[in-house]
């Protein structure tokens, strides 16, 4: 990939990046078959994800029709990197074998190992036979809805899909790796204002706050509604928060430190609840939730910004949820797309029917939607996350940083991208949107 890379960087054109020969393998970060069971019996917060991620050579997958190699230069870390690593909830070869039951080109992914990574920014190498819209040379960003555009259920909401799946989670050959394997429709122009790093770090978390709380199959925020955002400075709650203020909201940014509360505020969030210092309980044990302390926080959001939540953005799940559904307004909405602490949900129910409360799943994002998450990023009015960067061999600690909720906003991972900085097109556009607003968590994460 050196010399890839060298006309990467020299500003090659894309006949002559179609011209360069591809190795035969490539650098790539994945977990191993025979590591399955590696942590059983531990438990989750006791599971290293830098035991089971290795960073080695891989051998290069064929490229199918519809499909690109794209030359990774920066991807990020997800919350689901962290779930493959730890083999929670499920172990990630099982998908991959379902999948390879698909087709001849399914089968590829079904390996002794899993190339994980649901990001990345980069430059087009090659495509296959029936790809238009891209080329060589295009620079692009990745989103990781795979799906498969022949299957009539992926013509309404392609997140519908019998066989939607998210590419380098629930298939093979993702981000956090020198080449990426990924299908024409998980391409999208990157913008030209940010470093590799700084594009690398948005497609998932962006696009899946935006369907959450814009699109039009969640929770369709309007102006002047009041939103409660848990994981406020995290990956998806900090862009979360930028919906609602970029729409008419009034957001409630949730967090667990004075630091991330600071950062909040910096980042334009006046309302903000610091739940470590406030020391709330909404378990009193495992069994039971304690209705006062969701009374306690209702008080709080009250207190804080004059109402009750017209929307709830929840994630953190069975910890939450019963507080989330209890604080939502009388005919509010509560979204969610996550269960970071424990997906077996409990809420009480009279809360919910006698109030006329919804509760809405989100997954990721469509097409359309992620592309519609893309452009506002494209054009400065939501901004990146990146907190941290680090390279591909610390792969294995930057996870598990996440695992312990050690981090702000998005860690980034640099692949090809020799160091930080590289990659920006447009240094006047830069300048217009301002340094300062970009790199903000940056600052706070450096
Ligand atoms: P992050 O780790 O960046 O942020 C999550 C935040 O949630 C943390 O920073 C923490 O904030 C908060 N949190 C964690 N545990 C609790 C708890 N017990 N109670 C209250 N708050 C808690 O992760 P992401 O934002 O990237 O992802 C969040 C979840 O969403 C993950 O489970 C991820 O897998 C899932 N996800 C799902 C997607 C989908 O398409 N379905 C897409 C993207 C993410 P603090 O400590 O400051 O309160």
């Amino acid at each position: 990939m050196r010399e890839i890379l060298e006309a990467i960087e020299a500003g090659a054109g894309g006949e002559e990046l179609a011209a360069l020969a591809l190795p035969d393998h490539y650098r790539a970060a994945f977990v191993r078959r025979e590591d399955t069971e590696l942590f059983a019996g531990m438990a989750s917060a006791d599971k290293d994800p830098a035991k089971s991620l290795h960073v080695g050579d891989v051998a290069t997958p064929e490229l199918a029709p519809d499909e690109a190699y794209v030359a990774v230069m920066a991807s990020s870390i997800n919350f689901n990197t962290v779930w493959t690593s730890i083999f929670e909830p499920l172990s990630t070869f099982g998908f991959l074998d379902r999948y390879a039951r698909e087709s001849t080109w399914a089968a590829r992914h079904a390996l002794p190992y899993h190339i994980v990574g649901s990001d990345a920014s980069g430059v087009v190498l090659r495509v296959g036979s029936a790809v238009r819209n891209w080329r060589p040379g295009d620079r692009v960003t990745v989103h990781c809805n795979s799906v498969d555009d022949q299957d009539p259920s992926a013509h309404d909401d392609s997140m519908l899909a019998a066989n939607q799946r998210i590419w380098g989670f629930e298939t093979n050959f993702g981000g956090l790796a020198d080449l990426a394997l990924v299908k024409a429709n998980q391409l999208m122009p990157k913008p030209t204002h940010l470093t590799w790093e700084e594009a690398a770090v948005n497609a998932l978390c962006n696009s899946t706050s935006y369907r959450m709380l814009v699109g039009s199959h969640g929770a369709r925020m309007k102006q002047g509604d009041v939103v409660l955002v848990w994981g406020a400075s995290g990956g998806i709650g900090g862009y979360a928060v930028q919906y609602v203020l970029n729409g008419g909201g009034t957001p409630v940014g949730v967090v667990s430190s004075p630091e991330k509360a600071e950062l909040l505020h910096e980042l334009g969030v006046e309302a903000v609840i610091d739940r470590k210092a406030e020391d709330y309980r909404f378990w009193s044990d495992a069994t039971t939730q304690d209705e006062s302390e969701w009374r306690r926080f209702g008080k709080q959001i009250r207190g804080l910004v004059g109402e009750d939540p017209d929307i709830v953005f929840e994630h953190p799940g069975r910890q939450t949820m019963g507080a989330s559904i209890f604080a939502a307004k009388r005919g509010g909405t509560v979204v969610t797309c996550a269960a970071t602490s424990g997906y077996m949900v409990e809420f009480d129910n009279r809360h919910f029917w006698m109030k006329l409360k919804r509760l809405i799943a989100s997954h990721f994002a469509n097409y359309a939607e992620a592309y519609a998450a893309n452009r506002l990023i494209d054009q400065g009015r939501i901004q990146p996350l990146l907190s941290a960067v680090h390279p591909l061999k610390d792969v294995g600690a930057a996870a598990r940083s996440i695992h312990r909720n050690e981090h702000e906003g998005k860690i980034g991972v640099l692949c090809l991208a020799p160091r930080e900085g590289l990659g920006v097109d447009d240094q006047e556009k830069r300048a217009r949107i301002g340094e300062g607003k970009i790199t903000l968590f940056r600052r706070h994460g450096s």
